[in-house]
Parts: C-alpha cells; structure tokens; sequence
C-alpha cells in the first residue's frame, strides 16, 4: 500500500501514514503506541510514550512482571474498536499469552493494517487462537518463519506431555516442564492439573502471572513451593512446572534445606515446552508453541490477503521470500 510506512525502532516499530504516527511495542511522544503483550522482547522500548492502549490482560501482566508505564494508558476489548483521531483501532485476540493482540488499523481514507505482535493460530486450553482478517497491509511475526518449523497438532503435544509425565512419576521420579512464566507455564499447568497430576510451580514468577490468569477467569490448581503442602507434594510426588532451574533450585533450599534440595533435583528429569525443541521430538523434545507454526503463517498471510506484508523477527527474510515466490509481495523488517 503505497503512503503506508514501516520501519524498525528500538525493539518494535513505527508506522506512518501522512502526518500519522504510530508505535507498534515502541514509545512514541507524537502518537499512541499499541502494545502487543507483555513479553519482554515486546515491553522494553515503551519508555518516552505518550500514550499506550492495550488490553487488560497485558496491562495486568505487565504490572505483575514489575513494569511500570509512565504515559497514559487506554483499555481496549477484543473485538471492540476504538476511534484516535480519524484512525480506527481494533483489538483481536492474538492467542499467544493473556491479553496478546492483534491490531487492526483503518485509517480515514480506507486503507488498514494489520500488526500481529506475537500470535498462535491453534487453540490452547487456556488461549484462543487468531484468526485472520482482511487488511491492505500486514505486520507479521516471523518467529517460525522457516519450513523446517511444522509442529505435531496441540492435541498430541498434550497426549505425549500427560504420557511422560506418568512415566517419569512411575519410575519414582520427578517430571520438571520448563516454560516461559506467562503463557506456556499456564497452559501446562492447566494441562496437568486438568489430567489429574498435581502441580507445583517452582518459581514466584509463574504464580505471579498465574494469579493475573485467575483474576481474568482462567483458574489455574497448582501448589506454590512457598506453601504449607509443598513438602508433602515433594515428597509424594508431584509434577513441577518451572521456569528457572536456578531459582527454582533456592526456592526449594528455604522449604526443604540443601541436602534434601540436592535430593530432590537428582530426582528431576527435565522437559523443554517449546517450540524450538521439534528437533528433539521423539527424544526428549515437547514443541508445545505459542507461537504459529511455518504452514500457519503462510495461510494466515494468504487470508489476509494484502498488498504488502512486513516480517519481523528471527525468520523474517525466509518468509518474506517465502511469501513473494507465493506471489504476497513482503520484505522484511530489519
Ligand atoms: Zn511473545
């Protein structure tokens, strides 16, 4: 879409069309800033905003995780639009971690943008996933933007975490599944728990945001080291959720001591949830991602059917490529 401008700035983006200006996860002083979700790859460059709209749901994570906005702040609803200036905003769900979204924007004349942030096109038991909409302009992660990157559906990702789970806790062991603590760490927990396991979150960071997901209705059953039933899950036998070995490690030292800590973590068989384990599928490997897999950035950029598409991230010139061989024009962001 000829007039319609992206570039890189700091760690997100700016878009400009005319006299308009706007931040896609970067502080501008002369326009609103749009955040995608709370990550932190996404949160770090809002300083200088004068004004950031968001969802509940990343504004409430954000604040879990310690972040601290000093512009103003405007709360959108997925699926609700709101007017700045003559540019309409709206919010949709990008199905990647609590209050992650897409924006759709539509400026005066007609002609719209779509900015994903990070997003997953596949349902999880605690996410919804993305769904594509029409926009003459698209602004794409590209984080698997690369065919080797084909992920085994959510459903067998689950069966095969429930199936090692009860392996490892058959063998008189500990399945420890590491995940990032908002998002991944929810899911898994949700997961678990729903599977009858009982759960024990290593590190205050997962029941920092797991907190955040109870109050958004996504109650999460799990036991947090720091509590009275602790010991007797150690001891029982549990599955843990964590998302770092080290601290996870201190945290079990004040419940337990040192040398049963030391006990404990000889007793841990370790588990990746994420996307980039699919190598090791099969052996040891769990490629449970929240984020889109290869096929499903290809089909979602083809149902939004744009004019120009703009990819981001560690794939960004394969599926650029990628897309324009497909006859999607599209560069990346660099
Ligand atoms: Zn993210």
């Amino acid at each position: 879409m000829s007039g319609v401008k992206v570039s890189r700035q700091r760690t997100g983006f700016l878009l400009r069309y005319g006299n308009i200006r706007i931040g896609l996860d970067t502080g501008i002083a002369d326009g609103p800033t749009l955040l995608s979700h709370s990550h932190t790859d996404h949160t770090q460059s809002l300083g200088g905003a004068r004004e950031v709209i968001a969802t509940k749901g990343t504004l409430d994570t954000l604040a879990a995780r310690g972040g601290r906005l000093k512009s103003a702040t405007t709360v959108v609803e997925y699926g609700r639009s709101i007017f700045h200036g003559n540019v309409v905003i709206t919010a949709l769900d990008a199905g990647h971690v609590l209050g992650s979204t897409m924006f759709l924007i539509e400026f005066d004349d007609g002609a719209t943008v779509l900015y994903t942030g990070d997003f997953n096109n596949v349902d999880s038991l605690v996410h919804t996933r993305a769904q594509p909409t029409k926009a003459d302009v698209l602004v794409m992660e590209a984080t698997y933007g690369s065919p080797e990157w084909v992920f085994p559906s959510r459903e067998r990702v689950y069966g095969d975490i429930v199936r090692v789970a009860r392996e490892v806790l058959d063998s008189g062991r500990i399945p420890r599944f590491h995940a990032y603590s908002l998002g991944k760490a929810q899911e898994a927990i949700a997961l678990l728990h729903g599977e009858g396991f009982e759960v024990l979150a290593g590190n205050g960071a997962i029941d920092t945001v797991s907190r955040v997901y109870s109050r958004h209705g996504i109650d999460l059953q799990y036991v947090t080291l720091d509590s009275a039933e602790a010991r007797r899950l150690i001891e029982h036998g549990c599955t843990v959720v964590s998302s770092s070995t080290r601290h996870m490690y201190h945290n079990l030292v004040k419940v337990v001591g040192s040398s049963v800590a030391q006990q404990m973590e000889a007793l841990m068989v370790d588990f990746d949830l994420s996307g980039w384990s699919l190598p090791q599928y099969g052996s040891g490997g769990l490629p449970l991602s929240a984020h889109t897999d290869y096929p499903g950035l290809i089909q979602f950029a083809k149902n939004v059917d744009p004019v120009i598409t703009y990819c981001f991230t560690e794939n960004a010139r394969v599926l650029a490529e990628a897309l324009s061989r497909d006859g999607l024009p599209a560069v990346p962001l660099e």
